[in-house]
């Protein structure tokens, strides 16, 4: 059985190892600071916007592709900042749908 936790914004019992809730999509990072792993930052485009932020690869998983590949339906960016024509915007914290995301290029650590 997964580990839980209980989300703190509507209460629901989410996975330990959740960065999102999956009820109130609330980031809830509390743990996410104990994983081990690298940042890694990438510049994406998804829903017609482009976006620099940093990928959360754990050590459990070698290559942000990895991370891309796995069975969750959004990619994390943390420090993201959307590319807009007349000047970025930062964001800090954003959930991609992968299915939304167009192209993905590392930039490196
Ligand atoms: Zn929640």
């Amino acid at each position: 059985m997964e580990d839980m936790k209980q989300c703190r914004y509507c209460g629901e019992e989410i996975k330990a190892v959740a960065v999102i809730c999956r009820y109130c999509r609330s980031e809830v990072p509390s743990d996410s600071k104990d994983r081990k792993g690298k940042l890694i930052k990438v510049r994406l485009k998804a829903g017609g916007k482009k976006y620099i932020g940093d990928i959360f690869v754990p050590d459990n998983l070698s290559r942000v592709s990895d991370v891309i590949n796995d069975n969750r339906a959004f990619i994390v960016l943390s420090n993201a900042i959307e590319e807009a024509d007349t000047r970025d915007v930062q964001i800090g914290f954003l959930a991609i749908n992968k299915n939304l995301t167009e192209w993905l290029e590392i930039k490196g650590p």
